[in-house]
C-alpha cells in the first residue's frame, strides 16, 4: 500500500507539494484572508512499520519562526494520546520522521481540540446542575458564540479562550477549569460559586478553529486586536462578548492562549493602561504568586516584556477589560514546546497538563476572590 496524506476534516491543515514514495514535501496553508500560518493537522495512511519523512517546507515564513527550534510535532495513532515525534528544524524546513505502528497516523502542531469536541463539552457542562447556557450571537460562518454561566455570587468572573484558534491548549485548559468548577464535591469550587458568577466562553473563535487557522477568524482578522472597536463585519465574536461584559461588569478576567516560542507557562498583565490603579496591580501580582506556589508548571521569571506606563495596547482584550471595567485581568500563555522547568520527554506540554493548569488556575482564584 502506498502512503497518503489528507487534511480535509475539522481543523485540518496541510498542502501536499510533492510525494515520492515515503517522503512528502508539505506546506502549511495560511489563514484565509491573512498571511498567518503555523497550525498544521493531517492524517497519514498506508505507512505501517515504515520510516516516513515529512518535510514542511515553508517553516521560515510562518507567523513565529522562533517557534520551531526546540519544537517537536505531536503524533497519535488513537487520536487520544499525542506523543512527541522526532522533529528537526533546519534551513527553514521542519522535518518530522515518524514510523507509524498502524496504517493510520495523525500528525498535528498540538493535540487538536475539534469543534465536535467543543460541542461535546458544551453539551456535557451545560446539562449540569446550576449551569446555564446562552448564545451570545453568531460568527461570520454562522456558528454560535457559546457562553456558560454558573455560580450565584456578586463577583463577575470572565474566562475566555482560543481567540487564536490554533492555540488548542487553551480549550483543553477550559475543559479542566469547567470540570473543576462543576465538581459538586470540590470545596474550592463550591466556595467560588457562592462568591462569584462565572461567564465562560470556551471558544472565542469557532470559525478559525474549524477552518484550521492559526490566528484569525473567517475574515482573516486577529480577534485580539479588535477589543477597542469590534464590528459586526470584522469581529462579531468580540463584539458579542464585549457587549455581554458591558451588561455584567467584570471583576476578574482570564484570556487563555498558547505561545509558540517561549517554553514556559506564564501570564501577561495590563501594565500601562490609562486607568491603572495600584490595588488592581497588586491583586494581579498576588494571583500570579499564588498560582506559582500552587503549580510547579507555572512560573513568573520568563514571559513577555512589561508595557511602560500609558503605553498599553487597548486593542488587546486583557488591557481593554482591565481599563474598561477596572478588572484584575490577564492573559495566560501555555507552550507549544514544553515547560522547560519540568520537561516531559515523551509528551511535552500536553492536553492533560493544560487541563490541570485550568484546574490550578481556578484553585488560585479561590485564594484571592475575597479581595476582588
Ligand atoms: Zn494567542
Amino acid at each position: 500500500m502506498s502512503a497518503r496524506i489528507s487534511a480535509d476534516f475539522d481543523a485540518g491543515n496541510i498542502r501536499v507539494v510533492a510525494a515520492q514514495g515515503d517522503r512528502f514535501d508539505l506546506e502549511i496553508v495560511a489563514d484565509g484572508g491573512s498571511d498567518f500560518y503555523q497550525w498544521f493537522y493531517f492524517r497519514l495512511t498506508g505507512a505501517a512499520g515504515r520510516p516516513i519523512e515529512l518535510r514542511i517546507l515553508n517553516g521560515a515564513g510562518s507567523a513565529y519562526p522562533l517557534g520551531w527550534p526546540g519544537y517537536s510535532a505531536r503524533i497519535s495513532a488513537d487520536r487520544v494520546h499525542w506523543r512527541l515525534a522526532e522533529t528537526e528544524y533546519r534551513d527553514g524546513v521542519l522535518t518530522i520522521r515518524p514510523t507509524p505502528e498502524s496504517d493510520t497516523l495523525w500528525i498535528a502542531y498540538f493535540a487538536p481540540y475539534s469543534m465536535e469536541r467543543h460541542h461535546d463539552l458544551v453539551a456535557r457542562i451545560s446539562a449540569r446542575p446550576g449551569v446555564s447556557y446562552r448564545s451570545l450571537g453568531l460568527t461570520l460562518d454562522g456558528q454560535e458564540m457559546d457562553c456558560l454561566t454558573l455560580g450565584e455570587g456578586g463577583k463577575q468572573v470572565w474566562l475566555y479562550a482560543r481567540q487564536h484558534p490554533g492555540e488548542t491548549m487553551a480549550e483543553w485548559w477550559m475543559e479542566g477549569a469547567l470540570e473543576k468548577l462543576t465538581d459538586p464535591h470540590d470545596p474550592a469550587a463550591r466556595a467560588l460559586r457562592r462568591a462569584a458568577t462565572f461567564h465562560i466562553v470556551p471558544n472565542m473563535n469557532p470559525d478559525g478553529s474549524r477552518r484550521g487557522h492559526l490566528r484569525t477568524n473567517a475574515a482573516g482578522v486577529n480577534l485580539n486586536r479588535e477589543w477597542h472597536a469590534p464590528t459586526p463585519e470584522r469581529s462579531p465574536e468580540v463584539l458579542a462578548v464585549r457587549n455581554r461584559m458591558d451588561e455584567t461588569g467584570v471583576d476578574f478576567a482570564m484570556d487563555v492562549h498558547g505561545d509558540e516560542a517561549i517554553p514556559y507557562v506564564f501570564v501577561a498583565g495590563f501594565e500601562g493602561i490609562p486607568n491603572w490603579t495600584d490595588q488592581q496591580g497588586a491583586l494581579y501580582l498576588r494571583y500570579r504568586e499564588t498560582l506559582a506556589r500552587r503549580s510547579p508548571d507555572f512560573q513568573i521569571e520568563h514571559g513577555y516584556a512589561v508595557a511602560r506606563p500609558g503605553s498599553a495596547n487597548l486593542t488587546m482584550s486583557t488591557n481593554q477589560v482591565a481599563n474598561r471595567f477596572g478588572a484584575v485581568s490577564m492573559t495566560l500563555e501555555m507552550p507549544f514546546k514544553d515547560n522547560d522547568g519540568l520537561p516531559d520527554p515523551e509528551f511535552g506540554w500536553s492536553a492533560e497538563r493544560s487541563m490541570r493548569m485550568g484546574a490550578d488556575c481556578i484553585g488560585a482564584l479561590h485564594e484571592i476572590i475575597g479581595e476582588l
